[in-house]
């Protein structure tokens, strides 16, 4: 594994964790929760049904983050978790959090 390529994830990968991790943060500390109480109750719940699942979406993304992070850590970046060949360099640059090889993936999503 070129040592310059995982530099370049860990970057990437740490600074995209803080930023969701603020994301995340904000969501909580400022909910987007509008003026007037009966007139905005129905607006309220789809907003924070679509912040739910915005939620679950970017804590799904850290979650592959975090793997990444731990997986440069243990000296196992860049190895597909399903069938543990070396993934493409240029899928990693592109996606340092990818957890497995074009090959498993496409198989994943068929
Ligand atoms: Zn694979």
């Amino acid at each position: 594994m070129n040592p310059q390529l995982v530099e370049n994830a860990r970057r990437t990968l740490e600074a995209e964790r803080a930023r969701i991790r603020l994301e995340l943060s904000e969501e909580v500390e400022h909910p987007r929760v509008a003026h007037g109480a009966q007139t905005a109750a129905a607006t309220e719940v789809s907003e924070s049904q679509r912040g739910q699942q915005l939620r679950e979406r970017e804590e799904q993304h850290l979650g592959l983050i975090e793997g990444a992070l731990r997986r440069i850590e243990t000296g196992n970046f860049g190895l597909c978790q399903t069938c543990g060949k070396p993934i493409a360099p240029e899928r990693l640059e592109a996606l340092p959090w990818a957890n497995d090889c074009v090959a498993c993936h496409s198989k994943r999503r068929r």
